[in-house]
């Protein structure tokens, strides 16, 4: 049998592609060879959320006098934490793998690799898995990425120190933690590992946590995160990795020792291209499957879409790639693409940050490039080109009720030649939940006064986007 499309890997690029397809009467086959779902679900989002909620939960009981209730003898249980964690994975994993038996996708438990093409047969048509040969007129590669491990001398094979599966895994908690790289996944652990009474260290190259995102955001988190005796080193450098014993590991960074009883090791992630191998006319970029606006790869009706594209390794730019990518497969009118300029983002730290579109520095940037210096001092100066509306998350009600103690902001960066908002960039609970309401606004252009025609509901605190307009 000839498939329409064959799928290398089922996370949230692949079974969103697979289901698409089979639901508009393609004959499509996805192979997978670990568990549906793909990092996202298995160990990535879905678990770190359920443990972090888990976590959220002593916290706040922990910490519960501020709202006139006390409790005695809060205590939590990691193993039942963890056990609730692989329910839910397991119950959305069900759901994932049901959805793609309603829409009669074949689904096969295997490592998939290409063949070299046959006569007569183009590059990336025949696939091999569990010793059975596919053939289809597309081919989609979905299959992510991993964790890079560093250059670090006693890094590798080291028992001490996990990266983020090995921390989802552990059936114990640490009595302390070093994590090196203050970026997303470094930031969510400390925040696990902190509210769960784990003295944590962080160790980031570079000279501040968060580099990506906006700044003044991240400095609130810095602030708290200090305040809270979470030991956050920013512009260091992990020289060396060295056990001393087995329950304890010494960290060498800038010259200096730091000991704890693990290292979670959280530098970033690489593509995964195993079994791409014999794909020679694939054009790469720094490690990652380089694609075109409808996630076309080099060779013909060959697609790649997620993590294994290195453009943005979030599970909703994978899915919405997966759309794009069978949309022009399957030649839907109108052509669609993705609108990289409006992909919300959320780092779940408490609080939770979230953001959508152009940073200040990003915007900085931009207008730097395009003008140039000349431009610039004509104008007088780049702050001319850009405003800057922000506010404390206290100034909406609803926050002040529920997060005593916290301020939080609201940042809105709008371009001020013609109002447009360009960027939003929040802390503060539950901006996760309403962030998507500022990427409506980003994507579609508005202005401030089209933004400020929405309706909030009271009270909110997503009513912040309308109060930080002015
Ligand atoms: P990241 O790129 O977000 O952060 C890596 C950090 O490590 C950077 O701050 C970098 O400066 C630092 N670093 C690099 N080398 C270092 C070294 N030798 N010593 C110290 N610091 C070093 O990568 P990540 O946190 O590993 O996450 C991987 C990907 O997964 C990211 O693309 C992220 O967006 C995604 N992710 C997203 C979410 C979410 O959406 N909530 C959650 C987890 C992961």
């Amino acid at each position: 049998m000839k498939y329409f499309l064959a799928i290398i890997g089922g996370g949230p690029a692949g079974y969103t592609a697979a289901e698409m397809a089979s639901k508009a009467g393609k004959d499509v086959v996805l192979f997978e060879q670990n568990a549906l779902g793909g990092t996202c679900l298995n160990v990535g989002c879905i678990p770190t959320k359920s443990l972090l909620y888990g976590a959220k939960q002593y916290y706040n009981a922990t910490h519960a006098q501020k709202y006139g209730v006390s409790a005695e003898n809060v205590a939590f249980d990691f193993q039942a934490m963890q056990k609730r964690k692989t329910i839910v994975v397991r119950k959305l994993v069900a759901g994932i793998k049901q959805r793609l038996n309603n829409a009669h996708c074949t689904v096969v438990n295997g490592a998939a690799t290409v063949l070299p093409s046959a006569e007569g047969v183009e590059e990336g048509r025949l696939i091999s898995c569990n010793g059975e040969t596919y053939e289809a007129e597309n081919l989609m590669i979905c299959t992510g990425s991993t964790n890079f491990v560093p250059p670090i001398p006693g890094i590798k094979d080291n028992p001490n120190v996990w990266d983020s599966t090995d921390a989802l895994a552990a059936a114990e908690l640490p009595k302390s933690i070093i994590i090196v790289g203050g970026g997303v996944i470094g930031m969510e652990f400390a925040t696990l590992y902190h509210e769960l009474g784990v003295a944590v260290t962080v160790i980031e190259a570079m000279d501040t946590i968060l580099p990506n995102l906006d700044q003044a955001v991240v400095q609130i988190l810095l602030d708290k995160y200090r305040k809270t005796e979470i030991n956050i080193l920013t512009s260091t450098k992990v020289e060396e990795i060295r056990n001393e014993g087995e329950q304890s590991v010494k960290v060498k960074a800038n010259g200096e020792w730091y000991e704890a009883q693990k290292v979670l090791v959280s530098v970033g992630r690489r593509a995964n291209l195993q079994g791409l191998e014999a794909l020679s006319g694939l054009e790469m970029n720094r490690g990652a499957i380089v694609v075109d606006e409808f996630m076309k790869t080099s060779l013909p009706n060959v697609y790649a879409c997620g993590d294994v594209t290195g453009k943005i390794m979030l599970a909703h730019v994978a899915s919405r790639q997966a759309e794009v990518a069978v949309g022009r497969m399957l030649k839907q009118i109108p052509l669609q693409r993705i609108a990289y300029n409006a992909i919300p983002s959320v780092v779940y730290t408490n609080p939770e940050i979230a953001s959508v579109g152009l940073s200040e520095q990003q915007v900085r940037d931009f207008y730097t490039e395009m003008e140039g210096a000349a431009g610039l001092e004509k104008a007088g100066g780049v702050e001319t080109f850009y405003e800057v509306h922000s506010l404390p998350m206290t100034f909406s009600g609803r926050f002040m009720a529920e997060n005593d103690g916290e301020t939080g902001l609201c940042k809105m960066i709008v371009d001020s030649r013609n109002k447009t908002v360009l960027g939003v960039h929040c802390i503060g609970n539950p901006c996760s939940e309403f962030i998507a309401a500022a990427g409506f606004a980003v994507r579609n252009g508005y202005t401030l006064p089209e933004f400020r025609q929405v309706v909030f509901p009271h009270p909110t605190v997503s009513e912040i986007l309308h109060e930080v307009i002015g």
